[in-house]
């Protein structure tokens, strides 16, 4: 893995758990515009942010999902796969 892609990827890692200053956020979106890998990374990080805030635990220790987000999950999943 080159260094900037090391670095992007550890960008969008923390994006996800802290906001990023703007000169980490202009550097992120200019990596991810020319590296497909990043980007794929990129998106995948965040689909899997969105599984795991539609997924919740019940209290039966069964994950328990409504209409609505089985069917956001799917879009989610379909987007990802198409892109
Ligand atoms: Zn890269």
């Amino acid at each position: 893995m080159k260094h900037a892609c090391h670095y992007a990827s550890r960008l969008a890692s923390d994006s996800l758990d802290r906001p990023l200053t703007l000169w980490e956020r202009i550097r992120l979106k200019l990596h991810l515009s020319i590296c497909n890998n990043c980007k794929n990374c990129d998106n995948n990080l965040k689909l899997m942010r969105q599984i795991n805030e539609l997924m919740r635990i019940n209290d039966y220790g069964h994950i328990r999902l409504s209409e609505q987000q089985l069917k956001h999950l799917h879009q989610a999943l379909d987007s990802d796969t198409k892109a």
